[in-house]
């Protein structure tokens, strides 16, 4: 990739301590496939793909104004996408997250930044090119959502990582 231009995204950078649990509970699953790496954990918000990397200063900007909270998320559902990714995902996905990706979504629109147009679907990638859905009863990781990031995607030889070029803390209580 050029340097002036960033593979970029929005998403919710797994933590430390359910990164630790979901990569041990993954790996106690009767399942084939190629793990995605345990640092590469997340679930994404908001893909923007190729952009120049002089507009990062004004996502940053973009997405310093956001006025979103923090919740909760409960991951308790197993999935397997048509093309063999193995995902975990909420059951119910919260007000509080749909109300992020459409402020998102919406300070994008209105800096007149192209984006991918594949609905927001809640997922956590585990695994890619698996044949089928573990029988295995589905997990419940509890998620105590408090910040988000804008990543870079970049490829290095070890594959595909992601660097966290911003974070943003998401606001607690009913304070404005
Ligand atoms: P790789 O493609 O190198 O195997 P990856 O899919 O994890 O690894 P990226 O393709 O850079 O890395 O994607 C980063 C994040 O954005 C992932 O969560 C991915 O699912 C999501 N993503 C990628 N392409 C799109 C797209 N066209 N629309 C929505 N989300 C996307
Ligand atoms: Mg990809």
């Amino acid at each position: 990739m050029k340097d002036d231009v960033l593979r970029l995204f929005f998403a919710l950078g797994c933590p430390p301590e359910l990164t630790e649990a979901i990569a041990t509970w993954r790996s106690s699953l009767n399942v084939h496939g190629r793990p995605v790496a345990a640092a590469n954990l997340h679930l994404t918000l908001a893909f923007l793909g190729q952009q120049p990397r002089a507009r990062v200063a004004q996502l940053q900007g973009l997405a310093d104004g956001l006025r979103a909270k923090a919740f909760e998320l409960h991951l308790d559902r197993l999935g397997r996408h048509r093309n063999g990714l193995l995902y975990l995902a909420p059951s119910h996905t919260p007000e509080a997250l749909l109300e992020l990706v459409e402020q998102l979504n919406n300070n994008l629109r209105s800096a007149a930044i192209q984006l991918e147009s594949r609905p927001f679907r809640a997922h956590l990638s585990l695994l890619r090119h698996c044949p089928q859905l573990p029988i295995d009863a589905p997990p419940s990781f509890a998620w105590p959502v408090s910040r988000f990031s804008l990543f870079a995607s970049e490829q290095n030889t070890r594959g595909t990582h992601y660097r966290p070029l911003h974070t943003w803390p998401l606001r607690h209580g009913d304070l404005d």
